[in-house]
């Protein structure tokens, strides 16, 4: 299901018309052999699309434009081979509205010492010219991306295609729809939010139905469909009956296959990439949705329970920006800690919905009792977490503003069987420690809920708030508890 644009990255070039006509031929030729390395080194998951020279004021203004208008065009890398007088970017960078990446690298890597003369340097002066350009975007107060090295470094390239995962975030994000089935879970705080405000900040659509509305698409899926999803689950997953009767079991697996087809034909008919579900409100509907909720976030949808939009919403923005990589990211909640002295971890988990892309074994199908509503037993895929560093963010709206919180988590490996555990779950540690983290988490206000991935960092995530104009408190590694409580009092001063 989740299928975006065959994005392409813009690598316009700066320099001026005051250097003759042998020089700017051989700007080209060296932007040109940039690019074409660039797309040759596997490094980047999208292309890299060479433009014209941009030499003054017209020809730039140009670009940005047609690159606002290209729908392919996600963001556009900058890189300033001469000196490029700054004032002729104004126009253009004022006109621009997609994310930009100052690469500050030179066509050369080293000093030519045996041969270098004057014509050499006023070439080859991008330390020169890319102070220039910054002093301007700077001065604009323009969001973007500064990557320094040599082009042909790995490192360099791949922190270009990490930027490149966030700028199609940046991109995606401002047409996502989310659908609530129901509205949010009675009495909870921290799920809330403005919607309008969201759709303003991040361009988040979010509608919500009659949970009556989408149920009915659920009855109208035909036998033979629901068999037919329910032999696929049996030879995907494996089954672990545990005591009940074979069949009673497939009855209560094949309520999910119905709820799975009935749902996905609704978002696909209606549009909406993110859904949210609410156990206290399930009319029409046999089983709280689980293993169909955790198929379809497989599958690349955002999902929220107990009406969470804002997690749902952002689990979509986070799928987007992992298309293609393997590690996994899932809706996920803090349930309950390990506090051994030394070994402190989190248990992360959910009723049911927990996303089998961060599965490190093969997903098993269980069918228990839900502790919460009134349904009957919903079957579910269980399974632990792939080992690994992460991210959990949480986005909260603090009334006047919305703050995302990021940490950099380590899932490790789960040793220890938990036999009687009837939902997927994963082990981690918060950086800089449990003890810190969680302390830091409750006073930046974080959720319970995050949206959790085995594939982004936390640069990535802030890199994305910071274009979504939004505040953004990360807790890693360097987290004291003294300069977060003074970064949050200095945020609230900054973000109004
Ligand atoms: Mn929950």
């Amino acid at each position: 299901m989740l299928k975006t644009k065959k994005y392409q990255f813009w690598f316009a070039t700066g320099a001026q018309d005051l250097y003759g006509e042998d020089c700017l031929r051989e700007v080209e030729e060296h932007s040109k052999v940039i690019v074409e390395e660039l797309n040759k080194s596997k490094n980047l998951s999208y292309e890299v699309v060479l433009k014209p020279t941009l030499i003054n004021q017209a020809s730039i203004r140009r670009c940005f434009n047609e690159a606002n208008a290209d729908e392919l065009c996600a963001g556009v890398i900058t890189w300033m081979h001469t000196f490029s007088p700054a004032k002729m970017w104004i126009l253009g960078l004022q006109e621009f509205r997609k994310p930009l990446l100052h690469l500050h690298t030179q066509f050369n890597r080293d000093i030519p010492y045996d041969t270098i003369d004057m014509d050499f340097m006023n070439l080859n002066q991008s330390a020169h010219g890319d102070r220039e350009f910054g002093h301007m975007v700077s001065r604009l107060g323009i969001e973007r991306k500064v990557v320094v090295g040599h082009w042909s470094e790995e490192n360099v390239q791949k922190r270009i295609a990490s930027w490149m995962r966030t700028a199609i975030g940046v991109i995606e994000s401002s047409h996502v729809r989310v659908v609530r089935v129901g509205d949010n879970m009675r009495n909870v705080a921290v799920t809330e939010g403005d919607k309008v405000e969201a759709q303003v900040k991040f361009g988040w659509e979010i509608d919500a139905y009659n949970v009556t509305d989408v149920a009915e698409y659920v009855q109208a899926v035909s036998a033979a469909d629901v068999n037919a999803l329910t032999d696929e689950y049996y030879e995907m997953y494996d089954i672990l009956l545990e005591g009940r009767d074979e069949k009673e079991f497939r009855e209560h697996v094949k309520v999910q296959a119905a709820i799975e087809l009935g749902f996905r034909k609704f978002l696909e008919e209606n549009d909406y990439h993110a859904v949210v579900t609410n156990f206290q409100m399930l009319s029409g509907l046999k089983q709280l949705p689980g293993l169909a909720m955790q198929r379809l976030m497989a599958d690349g949808y955002g999902f929220g329970a107990e009406g969470d939009w804002k997690t749902a919403a952002l689990l979509r923005v986070m799928k987007i920006m992992t298309e293609g990589l393997c590690n996994g990211t899932s809706f996920m909640e803090d349930y309950t800690y390990h506090l051994e002295p030394g070994k402190e971890v989190i248990l992360q988990s959910h009723m049911l919905e927990v996303c089998p892309s961060i599965a490190n074994v093969k997903p098993a199908i269980k069918v228990n009792p839900l502790t919460m509503g009134n349904r009957e037993d919903p079957a579910r895929l269980v399974f632990t977490t792939k080992p690994g560093n992460g991210v959990a963010c949480s986005l909260v709206d603090l009334g006047t503003r919305f703050r995302l919180i990021i940490n950099d988590v380590t899932t490790l490996k789960q040793e220890i069987p938990m036999p009687k555990l009837p939902v997927a779950s994963a082990l981690w540690k918060p950086e800089p420690n449990l003890i810190t983290g969680a302390e830091a988490w409750i006073l930046s206000g974080g959720a319970h809920h995050t949206a959790f991935s085995l594939d982004l960092t936390s640069e990535q995530m802030v890199d994305w708030g910071a274009m979504m104009g939004i505040e953004c408190v990360v807790i890693d590694k360097d987290t004291t508890i003294r300069s977060l409580k003074n970064e949050l009092r200095w945020n609230k001063a900054a973000f109004r």
